[in-house]
């Protein structure tokens, strides 16, 4: 099976710095038209998120359960589910090797899944999702979703697409199979 590995916060859901409230929970704009074609192209679906805002002590762990839990609800009513969900509970000056760009999420799933990157997307709004794909050598799209508009200018020479949100995203991945 290929791998789209994706951003949470302004990429699925509205980026409502350091949410943690499972009733502020909204899709964004296309993301569930956008998810449910990626997988229906046969594309298992995981998500990769930094939640920097349980290392700086923002919330709790279980706050970002409880809104990755309203996300995949909200998702489910279209018929999308993921495979896995990743996060990296750290604060930058923690260190660790799984704050994207770091790759610690990619070989998580890397050991979990069967996949071979170079078939696989990272999708997100910022420079840190782009900069992931290259590092594991697998393709990477921007979102302007979120942050994406403002981060365009940063990713526009790295990045293998740039897509109004998640829908063309998954028109561009139909396209270039
Ligand atoms: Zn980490």
């Amino acid at each position: 099976m290929k791998y789209i590995l994706l951003d949470r916060d302004g990429t699925i859901i509205e980026d409502k710095h350091y949410l943690h409230d499972p009733d502020g929970v909204e899709l964004c704009l296309n993301a569930a038209e956008g998810l449910k074609a990626m997988q229906d192209a046969g594309y298992g679906l995981i998500v990769v998120t930094n939640q920097s805002g349980i290392g700086r002590g923002y919330y709790a762990e279980k706050d970002m359960h409880a809104v990755n839990e309203r996300m995949s609800e909200l998702l489910a009513e279209h018929g999308v589910e993921f495979k896995a969900v990743y996060f990296c509970p750290h604060a930058p000056d923690q260190e660790c090797d799984c704050r994207k760009p770091a790759p610690g999420m990619f070989d998580q799933a890397i050991a979990e899944f069967d996949m071979d990157p170079e078939d696989c997307y990272v999708i997100g709004d910022k420079l840190c999702d782009v900069e992931l794909g290259i590092l594991c050598k697998a393709k990477s799209i921007l979102v302007r979703t979120g942050k994406g508009a403002k981060e365009e200018s940063k990713c526009v020479d790295k990045a293998d697409y740039i897509a109004d949100d998640l829908l063309g995203a998954a028109n561009f991945i139909k396209k270039n199979k």
